[in-house]
């Protein structure tokens, strides 16, 4: 049976995040976070001593990669190989090491039918930088959320200084710019807009026009 996908994909903090949240309570439907599967691979790498470039041993890492994703609440917990690795996964160094296993092109076949499997009625809300071009090309609906780096950085910024911690903007941009760099320009499933996404710029958007402006299409489309 067919169920219903919305894509969202863009760079990291664009608030792809937050959107695919809400879309996804709003609707009752699931939730994919594509990202958080590279990120899992990418600590599962590191804990076993995996070199982030070996495709051949991360291939197998990623086929019988051992994850569970937890609804608690707003919160998900994630659970590798046993261990709650939650903090240790929304770490910006891990993001980095994501973007390395994620350039590989069997790693990202491996990787697939993990992520076509969050499909399933009522419908899916998936998140990631590929969502509308690899994995749902079929997708109904597609949005691709964009915002300047600066912007991006800023927010990071908010967001860390909320926590209590101390971070330097130049070093949070070039992070940001670096790992952008990485997505857009792999060989495979690179960063970029379908051709029948929707893209909005958010870095002059508050978060309600951004929902607002993707519901309206939505509602076009579904
Ligand atoms: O979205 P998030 O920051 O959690 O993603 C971490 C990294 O995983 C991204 O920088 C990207 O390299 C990779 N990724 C990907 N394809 C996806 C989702 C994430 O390549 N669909």
């Amino acid at each position: 049976t067919h169920a219903p996908v919305i894509t969202v994909d863009g760079p990291s903090g664009a608030g792809k995040g937050t959107l695919c949240m809400l879309l996804a309570d709003k609707l009752g439907w699931k939730l994919l976070d594509s990202g958080a599967i590279y990120r899992v691979l990418a600590l599962a790498a590191l804990h076993h001593g995996v070199d982030l470039e070996s495709e051949d041993a991360l291939v197998p890492l990623a086929a019988h990669l051992d994850v569970q994703f937890i609804a608690e609440g707003e919160l998900v917990k994630v659970i590798l190989e046993g261990e709650d690795v939650s903090g240790e996964l929304r770490k910006e160094e891990t993001g980095m090491a994501a973007s390395k296993v994620a350039a590989l092109p069997r790693v990202r076949e491996a990787l697939l039918r993990r992520q076509r499997a969050f499909s399933e009625a009522p419908g899916l809300v998936a998140d990631g930088r590929d969502m509308g071009t690899v994995v749902f090309p079929q997708a109904e609906v597609k949005i691709f959320l964009d915002a300047s780096a600066e912007e991006r950085a800023n927010r990071r910024m908010k967001q860390l200084q909320q926590k209590g911690l101390d971070v330097n903007f130049d070093h949070l941009l070039k992070e940001i710019q670096e790992r952008d760099y990485r997505d857009r320009n792999r060989a495979v499933a690179p960063l970029r807009p379908a051709a029948d996404a929707l893209v909005l710029d958010s870095t002059e958007m508050s978060i309600d026009q951004v929902i607002e402006l993707a519901l309206a299409h939505i509602e076009t489309k579904l």
